[in-house]
């Protein structure tokens, strides 16, 4: 059963600077209606995910076991994971390598996220013509949230039908590229913020990019068919971002979960709560799959959603202690360090992380802040002080 589609009229764009990065907490359905459910599609092979370990040396070991297993080094490019089921993958993963996916269909193929900026997604789009599009163009595009590393491609595909979530086409009205441009432009008078910034985004070119919003959302779940293939996309946000979905192909038990997981790196809570993201992640683990296709990083086998279960009730136990005892969130950041999660990427992330717990535990403004500034100026005090 499928349920009518919901056409959402392109949103005026906001003129607030991204700096503010405002990804909203929590969000009520805003219509309340019935969704289509595709929980039969989802064969409860783990009932509930097996206990998360904070010994991280033997599940990276094992994480990367899987990678090689699957036979595919994780190298720039399209590796196809299942029979026409494309990932596009963009080592290192780090802030903005974001991955992609496609799956063909006999009359058209769906393109899952597009990329940070329209020069990388360009090169994605001829790679994915080479390989599998030439006699099935992308018809449809599922951004998973509103961040520019899984939306600012989407004008060169403005023709295609784009879905996301209602709560995503509602972040992507309010950061566009331009915000981002704006803010590039300004880091030479940012200091430390600003050093940082051009650190991590200043590879991207986020001029002229033109702003094309979901032209069909959902709430909950909808099932697609792409040729004869069917593709589940489950709304589980809020979490990373206040409307990230998966997307699920049963048949093929794959997953494109967006940033959902990231794998070999430290997650960003922009949104929360952070017992919602621990919900998305053992609902994909009771998912039957095979691989997962992260937003961020190598292929995974299921294991990487026991890491990314422990790493939050880690970090919500040492965050939740140092709340309890009178810390600010930028004092409690530094004092935490990265613990088990050493070999992680973008350590930083834990300034965004910790005040995320913070918000859940109901933390004053001031205690969320301290004496800090923006996220990004949290950010940048633990990265210059790990990385100078
Ligand atoms: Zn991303």
């Amino acid at each position: 059963m499928r349920r009518e589609w919901d056409l959402n009229p392109r949103c005026p764009l906001d003129t607030t600077v991204f700096e503010t990065v405002r990804f909203g907490r929590s969000r009520t359905p805003p219509d309340g209606r019935e969704h289509t459910r595709v929980g039969s599609l989802a064969h409860d092979r783990h009932s509930s995910p097996p206990t998360p370990s904070y010994a991280l040396a033997s599940t990276v070991e094992n994480r990367w076991a899987s990678v090689s297993a699957m036979g595919s080094p994780y190298e720039k490019g399209a590796v196809e994971v299942a029979d026409g089921v494309w990932a596009y993958l963009q080592p290192d993963g780090s802030w903005g390598w974001s991955n992609a996916g496609l799956v063909h269909g006999s009359a058209g193929s769906l393109l899952v996220d597009t990329l940070f900026d329209l020069k990388l997604t360009a090169e994605m789009l001829a790679e994915l013509r080479r390989v599998a599009t030439a006699d099935a163009p992308i018809t449809t595009v599922v951004n998973t949230h509103a961040n520019g590393d899984h939306c600012y491609g989407n004008s060169l595909l403005a023709e295609a039908q784009i879905i996301a979530s209602t709560a995503c086409a509602e972040e992507m009205a309010k950061s566009p590229a331009s915000e981002l441009a704006e803010m590039m432009a300004h880091t030479p008078e940012m200091g430390a913020t600003g050093r940082f910034l051009e650190r991590i985004f200043g590879v991207f070119d986020f001029e002229g990019i033109e702003p094309v919003a979901p032209s069909t959302t959902f709430d909950g779940e909808l099932e697609l068919s792409v040729g004869d293939r069917r593709v589940a996309l489950m709304e589980v946000g809020p979490a990373h971002t206040g409307g990230d979905v998966i997307v699920y192909l049963p048949d093929e038990r794959v997953v494109f979960t967006g940033d959902i997981v990231f794998h070999g790196g430290h997650p960003i809570v922009w949104a929360g709560p952070v017992a919602n993201w621990v919900d998305a992640c053992k609902r994909l683990a009771s998912l039957d799959l095979s691989v997962i296709v992260p937003g961020h990083g190598p292929l995974a086998g299921p294991s990487v959603l026991d890491d990314l279960v422990g790493y939050f009730e880690w970090l919500t136990a040492e965050a939740g202690e140092r709340f309890r005892s009178g810390l600010s969130a930028p004092e409690a950041a530094a004092d935490i360090g990265t613990g088990p999660y050493s070999g992680w990427t973008d350590a930083e992330r834990m300034a965004v992380n910790v005040r995320a717990v913070y918000r859940d535990l109901g933390a004053t403004l001031e205690m969320r802040r301290g004496s800090g500034g923006s996220v990004f100026d949290a950010m940048a005090g633990l990265y210059w002080r790990a990385n100078s």
